[in-house]
């Protein structure tokens, strides 16, 4: 090893490889989440499986740990974890999709992002449990749980995983689903990143071309009656219904519609699995709320992708986050307090997801994650384009979180927590055992390194 060399260096004969100080390094660790600066030891981007093989192999032998990142929505926790000794391995050269109409199934490689699955569905009539971003990565969403409008109706996303190809701690390629490894089938549905590295996944699909789906818009005058109106709405509705209230602030941008920019909002959207008319009927207590906009109507389920209106671009975003039990009169004016009309929150955004129907009851043959707890998730973001701007972000978010405590449970939901918290509270207990006991048995010396790490 010549002074310049570094452990990493032994990596470059591998794959395309960007150390620190390479003029390609800034560019290869860059997140999709813009106000993470993740530095880790290396950059590796593998153009095939075998490569994925011999980079945890070298690694392992470097002294190193490895990290598998799509696209980086989910960086904020692996990045305050510590990257020092991890080699991050990017895995957008190796996305392919491919649909079995028959089957219904799809089979899913490398970064792939949401927008394209769907996109590859939706000429069959078939569509996924995807999130509400078109750019997030199916692969790590799968893993993670993944909260889809549809999870009231269907459950956690990571219960349609069929099987997985994953690299393991020992760069081993094995295929694990319901009999082949079944229980490093059970531990990636969940904990994703801590047992393996996953090349491929096979999803099953749901059949449905069309969905009555869309966004009502209340400037946050409104916000009194419109959260009022939703928490009691959400009370009982059928699993079918699936929704998020924001109260959105955003300043005036060129690049944002009108009906958005220099405005403070408050937003529902989401998809109902319904006929019309139904749809319409169950709709019915919000639309007499005199929305602005109201686009809910049966669109192709490719659309619903756009529904949320997640930035389509990288962007700077800073958060925190929390599970919710019932909300009562008084949960509700705690959060107005800080979030309702003539306040100044610092949030861009601050969103309940509903929860509960088939996402609280653990799957039949599930894995370590097919349920989460509470009846609403809380998510508050700002936008943080520059690091005082980060700072204040998290506190308003962290602020928001303190004061709905009192109705919070003990409970995180992993995709949603891009702060570095204790993975415990991820799981149910009886799933941690087991989960950390497999993790203590396959990959002892922590090879391995998630956003979240058991
Ligand atoms: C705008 C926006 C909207 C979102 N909407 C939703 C939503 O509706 N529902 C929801 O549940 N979540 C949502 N999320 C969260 C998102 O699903 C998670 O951040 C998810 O982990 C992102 O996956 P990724 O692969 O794109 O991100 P990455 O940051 O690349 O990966 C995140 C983690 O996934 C694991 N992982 C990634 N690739 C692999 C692999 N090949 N093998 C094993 N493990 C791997 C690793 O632990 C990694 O650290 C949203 C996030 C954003 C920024």
């Amino acid at each position: 090893m010549t002074t310049s060399e570094t452990p990493a260096s032994a990596l470059s004969g591998i794959c395309e490889t960007h150390l620190p100080g390479d003029p390609g390094y800034d560019a290869a660790r860059r997140a999709w989440n813009l106000s993470v600066d993740q530095r880790p030891a290396a950059v590796a981007v593998p153009g095939s499986v075998a490569e994925v093989q011999a980079l945890v192999a070298a690694a392992a032998a470097a002294g190193l740990r490895v990290a598998p990142q799509n696209t980086g929505h989910g960086a904020a926790p692996l990045a305050a974890g510590g990257l020092e000794d991890v080699v991050l391995v990017r895995l957008a050269g190796l996305s392919t999709v491919s649909v079995d109409p028959a089957a219904r199934t799809a089979r899913i490689t490398g970064a792939t992002p949401w927008a394209q699955v769907v996109a590859e569905c939706a000429p069959h009539g078939l569509t996924a449990l995807h999130g509400s971003s078109p750019s997030v990565a199916a692969i790590g969403y799968l893993l993670g749980g993944g909260l889809s409008f549809y999870g009231r109706a269907h459950g956690l996303a990571a219960g349609t995983v069929r099987a997985v190809d994953v690299v393991t701690a020992d760069g081993d390629l094995l295929r694990a689903d319901a009999t082949e490894e079944p229980e490093l089938f059970w531990a990636l549905r969940g904990a994703g990143a801590n047992v393996g590295i996953a090349v491929a996944v096979e999803i099953d699909l749901l059949e449905q071309p069309d969905v009555y789906a869309g966004m009502m818009l209340w400037d946050r005058e409104h916000a009194p009656g419109v959260v009022a109106t939703w928490a009691e709405w959400t009370r009982d509705l059928p699993e079918s219904v699936g929704t998020a209230l924001r109260v959105m602030s955003f300043p005036p941008l060129p690049e944002l519609p009108p009906f958005l920019s220099g405005r403070d909002l408050v937003v529902v959207d989401g998809t109902l699995l319904e006929d019309d008319a139904r749809a319409a009927e169950l709709l019915a207590p919000l639309r007499a709320l005199g929305p602005e906009l109201d686009t809910f109507a049966r669109i192709p389920a490719l659309g619903v992708l756009d529904i949320h209106m997640d930035p389509p671009e990288p962007s700077p975003a800073v958060g925190d986050h929390a599970v919710l039990g019932p909300l009562d009169a008084e949960a509700v004016a705690t959060l107005l307090a800080l979030v309702g009309p003539g306040t100044s929150p610092g949030l861009t955004i601050t969103e309940l997801r509903h929860l509960g129907g088939a996402l609280a009851r653990p799957a039949d043959g599930g894995g370590a994650l097919s349920a989460v707890p509470g009846d609403y998730a809380l998510v508050c973001l700002a936008l943080a384009p520059q690091p005082e701007a980060a700072a204040a972000g998290r506190a308003a978010a962290a602020g928001v979180v303190r004061a709905l405590a009192p109705w919070a449970l003990p409970a995180r939901i992993a995709t949603f927590t891009d702060t570095l918290e204790d993975p415990a509270t991820m799981f149910d207990p009886a799933s941690w055992q087991r989960l950390t006991a497999l993790r203590d048995r396959l990959d002892p010396e922590r090879r391995l390194v998630a956003n979240h790490r058991v």
